[in-house]
C-alpha cells in the first residue's frame, strides 16, 4: 500500500492501517524510514489534539490494573484511547510491557481502545523516536487520550516526560522512610501522583501516603505551568475503580487551565525542540561509536588509562581527529 492511501485510512480511523503504521515507524530499515517521514508529513495536522498522558511507576504498584479501569472509564465517558509504552527492559529481557495483553482483557476488546506494546529496540533513544511517531499516528487517527506507559526506572520517565502533556506517577501506600527514597528529580517532573491501591486494609496507609506525597509536592519550586494546588497527589484504587474519575477531573482541570495560559501549546514546542537537540546529540554520539572514531577513542583511552597522557590532552585530540575527519568528507 502507497502511503497516501494508507494516511487516508487512518484518518479513517482505521485501525489496522494504524497497526500497519506503527509497524513502519517501528522499522529501522532506509526504505521503511523513508515511507514513514513520508506519511508523518502527510498526517500533520490531520485527526485531532489528543491529550497525552505518561504513566510511570515501579513494578507491582499496580499500572497495567490502573490503564485497564482508567481506560475503560474513558472510553464509557465516549473517548477513543490509545495505550502505548516505552521499556527500557525490552531490549534486554527480549519480552515487553504491554506485550502480554491478557493484563488489560477489558480494554483490549473494547471498540474505543488501541493498545500497542513497546517496540524492543537497543537503545531508549531509538524507542524514543518511534514512540512519538507512534503518538502522531494515533492522534492523526482521532484517538482523544493516548497513554504512554513506562516503568519507573531510571531514563525512561524522563524520555516519557518530554512527550507528555501531563505526567502522573503512580505510588503504592508506602511509610514514611520509603517516600524520602523517591528521587526529587521524578517528583518535580509530576503533575499528578496517584497513590494507588487504596482499598481494604491499605487504605489508611495509603491516605496518609497520599498527604505525605501532597506536603513533599509543596515544598517543591513553583512553577508557572501550574494553576494553584498543584502538582498534587490523589488516592485511587485501580482493582475497586475507585477515585478514577475524580482523577481524570483533576487531569482535565490542570489541562484545560494550561491550554487557556497558553502553557500547553507551549510544552508541546519546547519538547519539540528538546527531541530535535537529542536527536543531534544521539547521532553526535553515534559517530563515537563507528569505524576509525571508535579505534582512535580506544587507543587514546589506553593512553589515558596507561598514565602516558592527560584526559584533557586526549579530548583534545580525540575531538581534532572527528573535525579532521569532517574536513576530509566535505
Ligand atoms: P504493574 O506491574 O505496575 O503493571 O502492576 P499490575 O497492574 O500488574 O498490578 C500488580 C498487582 O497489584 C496485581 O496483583 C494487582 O491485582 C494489584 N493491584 C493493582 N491495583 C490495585 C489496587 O488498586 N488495589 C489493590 N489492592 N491491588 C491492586
Amino acid at each position: 500500500m502507497n502511503t497516501s492511501d494508507l494516511a487516508a485510512k487512518i484518518v479513517k480511523q482505521d485501525r489496522r492501517a494504524l497497526s500497519r503504521a506503527i509497524t513502519l515507524v517501528e522499522s529501522s530499515r532506509a526504505d521503511h524510514r523513508a515511507q514513514a517521514s513520508e506519511l508523518l508529513d502527510q498526517l500533520k495536522g490531520k485527526g485531532k489534539q489528543a491529550i497525552r498522558i505518561g504513566l510511570s511507576g515501579t513494578p507491582g504498584v499496580g499500572k497495567s490494573t490502573f490503564i485497564e479501569s482508567f481506560g475503560t472509564m474513558l472510553t464509557g465517558q465516549g473517548f477513543r484511547v490509545a495505550v502505548l509504552a516505552v521499556d527500557p527492559s525490552s531490549a534486554r529481557s527480549g519480552g515487553s510491557i504491554l506485550g502480554d495483553k491478557t493484563r488489560m482483557d477489558r480494554l483490549s476488546r473494547d471498540p474505543n481502545a488501541f493498545i500497542r506494546p513497546s517496540p524492543s529496540q537497543s537503545h531508549l533513544g531509538g524507542v524514543a523516536r518511534r514512540t512519538r511517531e507512534a503518538i502522531e499516528l494515533c492522534e492523526a487517527a482521532g484517538f482523544d487520550v493516548v497513554l504512554i506507559e513506562t516503568v519507573g526506572v531510571g531514563q525512561s520517565e524522563t524520555v516519557v516526560a518530554e512527550m507528555s502533556d501531563l505526567f502522573i506517577l503512580l505510588m503504592a501506600p508506602a511509610g514514611g522512610d520509603e517516600l524520602q527514597g523517591v528521587k526529587r528529580g521524578i517528583m518535580e517532573m509530576a503533575d499528578m501522583i496517584l497513590v494507588n491501591k487504596a482499598d481494604g486494609d491499605l487504605k489508611s496507609t495509603a491516605i496518609r501516603t497520599c498527604a505525605d506525597y501532597s506536603g513533599a509536592l509543596r515544598l517543591l519550586r513553583k512553577r508557572p505551568q501550574d494553576p494553584e494546588g498543584f502538582p498534587k497527589a490523589v488516592t485511587v484504587s485501580a482493582l475497586e475503580e475507585q477515585g478514577l474519575k475524580d482523577a481524570w477531573d483533576e487531569m482535565t482541570k490542570l489541562t484545560n487551565w494550561r491550554r487557556d495560559q497558553g502553557h500547553f501549546d507551549s510544552r508541546r514546542a519546547e519538547q519539540q525542540r528538546y527531541w530535535f537537540e537529542e536527536e543531534v546529540r544521539q547521532a553526535l554520539l553515534a559517530r563515537l561509536e563507528q569505524g576509525a572514531a571508535k579505534q582512535q577513542l580506544a587507543k587514546l583511552g589506553d593512553q589515558v588509562a596507561g598514565g602516558g597522557l592527560s584526559a584533557s590532552k586526549a579530548a583534545a585530540e580525540m575531538l581534532a581527529t572527528l573535525r579532521s575527519n569532517d574536513d576530509r568528507s566535505n
